[in-house]
């Protein structure tokens, strides 16, 4: 496994590989690996022989305030994870490298970002989509494998991907899940021991809507009320957002007649943890 650290050498690379005839798949991470991010490499090595990872906490889509200095990171801990996991090259730029001093071009769409997460992170998608972008310029991957987990994430970068004619394929992977529910992510390290229960709340919001709706609740706004009931029932949280919306557009729905989108965010203390769920009626 090789560590590029400069975009040159890492756009250099893909020539190569290509004459060998194999096809390369990204996996954009922002590091601090867990089962999560190795599902979508086990993902990518199904589409291509070639696996890059990028390791790159994007300045760009954090907001003022939010926890950019202190994003968990243990590059050693990541390359053995990486190496075990069969990836052949992590690319891991520093921030200068991508964002130079004169930067001034960045990649948005109209309508997804005014949704969901997009309302309290205004800048966050316009981050995500210029970053994507560049590392697409940078690896050119033949395939890009991106988690469900941020399904709003998701649905941005396949936009844009059909809106520029990018000639790759981007691949959603399903949320990996500890045992007890809570979906994986770097930033579940800030939970206190105190915390993890409150932040399970998500996961049993999610079951408990989808109960509902298949006993016969097509009502958006009182499956909505009982994941609020159920999650303010603990002091730790405080709900950013809970919206039941179409996959596609991501816009409100207000009665359920095919499967729709149930995504929530929600503040466990200090940490900010998203989740979702398609809803089968
Ligand atoms: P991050 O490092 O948090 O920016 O995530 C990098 C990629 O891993 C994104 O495509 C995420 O959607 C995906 N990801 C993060 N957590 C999970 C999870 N629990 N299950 C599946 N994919 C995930």
């Amino acid at each position: 496994m090789q560590i590029i650290n400069k975009i040159k050498e890492m756009q250099s690379l893909p020539d190569r590989i290509k004459r060998e005839e194999k096809r390369i798949a990204l996996v954009p991470t922002m590091g601090f690996l867990h089962k999560g991010h190795i599902s979508l490499m086990k993902e990518g090595l199904k589409h291509a022989e070639f696996l890059v990872i990028s390791i790159f906490v994007n300045p760009t889509q954090f907001g003022p305030g939010e926890d950019l200095e202190s994003y968990p990171r243990n590059f050693e801990r990541d390359f053995a994870l990486a190496e075990k996991a069969g990836v052949n090259v992590i690319f891991a730029p520093e921030a200068k490298e991508i964002y130079s001093a004169h930067f001034q071009t960045y990649v948005t769409l109209q309508d997804l970002p005014n949704h969901l997460c997009g309302i309290s992170r205004p800048d966050h998608f316009r981050g995500v989509a210029t970053i994507v972008t560049k590392l697409f310029n940078i690896v050119k991957p033949n395939a890009a494998v991106f988690g469900q987990k941020d399904f709003q994430q998701l649905a941005v970068i396949k936009q844009m991907v059909s809106d520029l004619n990018l000639d790759i394929k981007i691949i959603g992977a399903p949320i990996i899940r500890e045992d007890d529910g809570l979906a994986l992510s770097s930033r579940n390290v800030y939970l206190s021991p105190s915390e993890r229960l409150p932040a399970l709340s998500l996961f049993k919001a999610l079951n408990n809507s989808q109960r509902l709706l298949a006993s016969g609740v097509t009502d958006a706004s009182k499956i909505i009320s009982e994941a609020v009931e159920l999650i303010d029932s603990y002091r730790e949280t405080v709900i950013d957002y809970i919206a039941v919306c179409d996959p596609e557009t991501l816009t409100d729905i207000k009665r359920i007649e095919k499967p729709v989108l149930m995504a929530l965010a929600v503040k466990v203390g200090k940490t900010r943890l998203i989740d979702n769920m398609v809803l089968e009626p």
